[in-house]
């Protein structure tokens, strides 16, 4: 059982010294238990904050334990009725060959035959579109007409972000790194305006939004934080809703700056919303669906980047940083 083990707490950006891959013998199941062997493992932003010991949603990656990750696989062994050798299934679970699933613990089974491919579970139907369907639909609330911006958005939510405000009949500003990225934003996903933030001062940026939305962003669904983030709020609507995502510019920043135009919240009686997809689990099947119906219908297009091996786990993550990655990063182990 190949084993990509969290060493050390990264300081900044994470080296490869703070991880082993290691060999150790497949685990049995005991009574209740499964052992998944992992295919594919979905490669998150997330992943960063897991292995840092701060308080968080989620109890942080044990030094020596496997990195966390979500991932599909088959059941390779069971001793649970519920989960019989053979069936597919994905859940939280960690970049290794096999994984134990003990009672309690999340992984589900899912139909592989209603799929062209198992990464679908980790991208259509996986975290990343639900974040950016219920981000969307329950909290930016998009009405036609209105102008969103979306940062990071040539990656896995922020494509789909910026889609969803285009199928409500929205204004779409895309940002996002290099020329390349930007045009993927307005010929592969239909957005209206891309902006490339790379080498831009505050100020570049805050002229480039306020030149695409002369009246002001409604919606701002936030993905990168810093200076990104500035700008925009320096561009807010009246009654702006700002999704609070994500803030991948300051992940691997043991200093943070925090946002200095906060007061345009106010001055514009905006509305700044932390979203975590996690509180809409009960309703993940009902936005599954609909996600999947827009991508047979043609309105959505969602790209996936699919690396192999895990003596690659390093290097895989790492894109998620350098911007290397195009679509949602996935890492196929077996
Ligand atoms: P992406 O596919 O968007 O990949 C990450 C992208 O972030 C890179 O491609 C890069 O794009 C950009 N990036 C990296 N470093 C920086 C930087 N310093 N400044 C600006 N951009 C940077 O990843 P995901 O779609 O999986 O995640 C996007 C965001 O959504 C993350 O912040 C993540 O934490 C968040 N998220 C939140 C969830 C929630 O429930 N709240 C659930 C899932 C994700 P570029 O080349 O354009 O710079």
């Amino acid at each position: 059982n190949r084993r990509f083990l969290l060493r050390r707490r990264p300081v900044d950006d994470p080296v490869p010294e703070d991880f082993e891959l290691v060999r150790e013998p497949v685990p049995s199941p005991s009574a209740g238990e499964f052992i998944v062997r992992n295919i594919y493992c979905s490669m998150d932003p997330a992943m960063r904050g897991w292995m840092d010991d701060a308080p968080s949603y989620m109890p942080p990656i044990a030094l020596d334990d496997p990195v966390r990750a979500s991932t599909v696989g088959v059941v390779h062994a069971s001793d649970n009725p519920d989960y019989p050798v053979g069936q597919w299934v994905m859940g939280l679970n960690a970049i290794e060959d096999y994984s134990l699933v003990t009672p309690g613990h999340f992984t589900a089974p899912v139909d592989i035959s209603a799929v062209d491919s198992p990464t679908r579970f980790l991208t259509a139907m996986g975290a990343v579109s639900l974040t950016a369907y219920f981000g969307m639909t329950e909290v930016a609330k998009p009405q036609a007409g209105e102008t969103l911006c979306v940062s990071g958005a040539a990656g896995a939510v922020g494509s789909v972000v910026g889609q969803i405000g285009k199928i409500h009949g929205c204004r779409v500003i895309g940002i996002a790194g290099g020329a390349e990225k930007c045009r993927r934003l307005t010929q592969d996903y239909g957005f209206d305006v891309a902006i490339d933030y790379q080498g831009k001062s505050l100020d570049q940026m805050r002229a480039a939004i306020g030149a695409a939305a002369p009246d002001g962003l409604d919606m701002v669904f936030e993905n990168v934080g810093g200076l990104v983030m500035e700008a925009e709020i320096l561009n807010l609507a009246n009654h702006a809703r700002v999704v609070l995502c994500g803030l991948i510019s300051e992940y691997n920043a043991s200093e943070h700056v925090g946002l200095r135009n906060l007061w345009q919240v106010i001055v514009h009686q905006a509305t700044l919303t932390g979203f975590l997809v996690t509180d809409y689990a009960p309703r993940f099947p009902e936005g599954g669906a609909r996600i999947m119906e827009w991508v047979a219908d043609g309105r959505l297009r969602i790209d996936e980047d699919v690396q192999e091996g895990i003596e690659n786990a390093y290097d895989t993550f790492m894109r998620l940083f350098s911007g290397a990655n195009n679509g949602k990063q996935i890492l196929k182990i077996g």
